[in-house]
């Protein structure tokens, strides 16, 4: 009897908060895929359909309000959680509006991404 984990899709520029998010939430109990930029997350998220998607705003690129757009046109904008600097209140409005569905400071505290992600995708 296979139980099948939900999966979340980090995408971040960063390879340490790439490998600080796939730790974490591996160890909660869910299947963590990642991409390092809005093109493979954009192409990831087409092939695995995550149940959850925790993206960096600020990526060279794509940026994460492109690669939101792009996720809306597929319909999968609304699994959106962005994370974002401190003070940049015009990306998280326009993340909002766009259609994610809740944001994260950086640096944020572990056990509130934790919290957040359990909530909006149990497991
Ligand atoms: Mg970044």
């Amino acid at each position: 009897m296979e139980n099948k984990k939900p999966i979340v899709l980090v995408v971040d520029d960063q390879p340490g908060i790439r490998f600080l998010l796939d730790e974490v939430l591996t160890e909660s109990g869910y299947e963590v895929v990642t991409a390092s930029n809005g093109y493979e997350g954009v192409e990831k998220a087409g092939v695995l359909h995550p149940g959850l998607i925790l993206m960096d705003m600020k990526m060279p690129g794509m940026d994460g309000i492109e690669t939101l757009r792009k996720l809306k046109q597929r319909g999968q904008g609304d699994k959106v959680i962005i994370m974002t600097a401190y003070g940049e209140n015009e990306i998280v409005n326009q993340a909002l509006e766009i259609g994610a569905f809740a944001y994260l400071i950086k640096p944020f505290d572990i056990r509130v991404l934790c919290r957040l992600v359990k909530e909006h995708l149990p497991n």
